[in-house]
C-alpha cells in the first residue's frame, strides 16, 4: 500500500503523470480475455477516440510499450539501411529519434540546435536541398528535456514543399497538450504514449500511420518482429491485438481518452495552456529566469527554468522532494545541475502548481 509521503507527493516531472481518481478507478477493472469480445470493444472506443484526438482519418494502432518502442516502430516500418534520413534536434529525445535510425543502418544527417533553441524550418528547407534523396525527416514536437515547443506546422510545410520525405513525429509529449493537426499538417507517423499529457499509466505507445507510410512499408527491409506494424493492422481487422497487451492500462487509457475526446481535444490543449501561463509568469515573478526565452517556442507541457548561481541544484531537487513533497525534474545530460523542469501536463490541479511554485520561491531564497 501507498504510504502517506507517497499518496501526498506533487510530481512535477515531465511524465509519467500521476492520475486523477476516475482513472484509478478504471485501473480496477477486473482483467479480460484480450481475445474476446469485450477486448474488441475496448479496441473499437480507444481507436475512435484516439483519431477524435489525433485529428486524424488515418490507421492508428496501440503498442505495448513506452514511448521510445514505437519511436522506433516509425523508423523500422518504413526505412532500410542505407536510406537518407534528415534528423532535426533540439535536445535529448531528437538525438534518440536519430540514434534509432542509425542503430538500424540509416544514413542519418543531423540538423542540431543548442538547448533551449527551436529549430528553424528555413535551415531544414536548406538541409533538405542538399540532400540527394531524403526518405525521412524525423523531428520531436515537444522536447521535454528542454521545454521547446519546435513550429510543427511551418517544418511540416517546408518538408512538403522541399522534398518527397515521410514526416516522422515524436508527439510523445505534445498530443493531447498542444494543439496538433495530424491530417492537416501531412504528419505520415506520429507517436505518442500513454503517460504524458493523455494522463494514464505508462505501457502504450499509440501511432498514427499514413497511406504514404504504409507504402513505404511494402518496401521498407529494416529488421523487425515485434513492432512489425503489419501484424497490427492484421490482427486489429478481428478486434485483437497481436500479442498480449497491458489490458489494466488499456482501460486507463480508454477513460481518459474518452474523457479528452467527449470534451474536445481544444479544450485539454487550451487548459494546458492555461496553466503553461501560469507556471512560466509565476518563475518570472519569483525573479527566475527560463531557458527558454521566446514564448511562441515555449511548451505547454514542461517548463524549464535556470537555477541561480548561488543555488546548487541537486541540494534544491532533493530539498523540494524531503521537505516538501514536490518532486521536479532534473537537467538532462548537458543542463544537468543548470535547469530543473517543471512538468505540467496531464490531469493537474491549479492548487499543485501554485504549491510547485511557492515552494521554488522557498528554496531559491528569491522571496
Ligand atoms: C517521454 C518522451 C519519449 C519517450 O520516452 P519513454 O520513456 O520511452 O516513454 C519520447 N519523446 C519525448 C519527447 C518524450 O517526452
Amino acid at each position: 500500500m501507498a504510504s502517506e509521503s507517497e499518496k501526498k507527493l506533487n510530481l512535477r516531472i515531465p511524465g509519467p503523470v500521476s492520475l486523477p481518481d476516475s482513472i484509478y478507478r478504471a485501473l480496477q477493472r477486473p482483467i479480460i480475455n484480450h481475445r474476446g469480445p469485450v477486448f474488441g470493444e475496448l479496441l473499437t472506443s480507444l481507436t475512435e477516440n484516439l483519431k477524435t484526438c489525433l485529428k486524424t482519418k488515418n490507421e492508428v494502432y496501440f503498442v505495448t510499450s513506452s514511448g521510445t518502442g514505437v519511436m522506433e516502430l516509425a523508423v523500422v516500418n518504413t526505412l532500410s539501411p542505407a536510406d537518407e534520413v534528415l534528423c532535426v534536434t533540439v535536445g535529448w529525445f531528437g538525438d534518440r529519434f536519430g540514434q534509432i535510425a542509425e542503430q538500424y543502418g540509416a544514413n542519418v544527417t543531423t540538423l542540431r540546435y543548442e538547448a533551449g533553441q527551436a529549430a528553424d524550418p528555413d535551415d531544414v528547407a536548406a538541409e533538405l536541398k542538399k540532400m540527394k534523396n531524403c526518405k525521412a525527416v524525423l523531428v520531436t514536437h515537444n522536447e521535454s528535456s528542454t521545454g521547446v515547443a519546435n513550429p510543427l506546422q511551418k517544418i511540416c510545410e517546408v518538408v512538403k514543399k522541399h522534398s518527397d520525405a515521410l514526416l516522422l513525429v515524436d508527439a510523445v509529449s505534445s498530443a493531447g497538450g498542444i494543439a496538433l493537426e495530424t491530417d492537416a499538417w501531412g504528419i505520415d507517423i506520429l507517436v505518442t504514449a500513454s503517460q504524458k499529457a493523455w494522463y494514464a499509466p505508462a505501457g502504450i505507445g499509440m501511432i498514427a500511420i499514413s497511406p504514404k507510410a504504409w507504402k513505404a512499408y511494402e518496401s521498407s527491409t529494416m529488421p523487425k518482429y515485434y513492432f512489425d506494424v503489419g501484424s497490427y493492422r492484421k490482427s486489429f481487422k478481428t478486434g485483437e491485438p497481436p500479442f498480449t497487451p497491458c489490458i489494466t492500462s488499456m482501460f486507463a487509457l480508454d477513460s481518459s481518452l474518452s474523457e479528452i475526446a467527449e470534451a474536445g481535444v481544444e479544450q485539454a490543449v487550451a487548459r494546458h495552456t492555461e496553466i503553461a501561463d501560469k507556471v512560466r509568469h509565476g518563475v518570472k515573478s519569483i525573479g527566475l529566469e527560463l531557458l527558454v526565452t521566446t514564448p511562441e517556442f515555449a511548451s505547454n507541457t514542461v517548463t524549464a527554468v535556470k537555477f541561480p548561481p548561488r543555488v546548487d541544484g541537486a541540494k534544491f531537487l532533493q530539498s523540494a522532494m524531503d521537505q516538501y513533497g514536490v518532486e521536479f525534474g532534473g537537467g538532462p545530460g548537458v543542463l544537468k545541475d543548470k535547469v530543473f523542469r517543471i512538468g505540467h501536463l496531464g490531469w493537474l490541479e491549479v492548487e499543485q502548481i501554485e504549491e510547485a511554485l511557492e515552494v521554488v520561491a522557498r528554496l531559491t531564497h528569491a522571496k
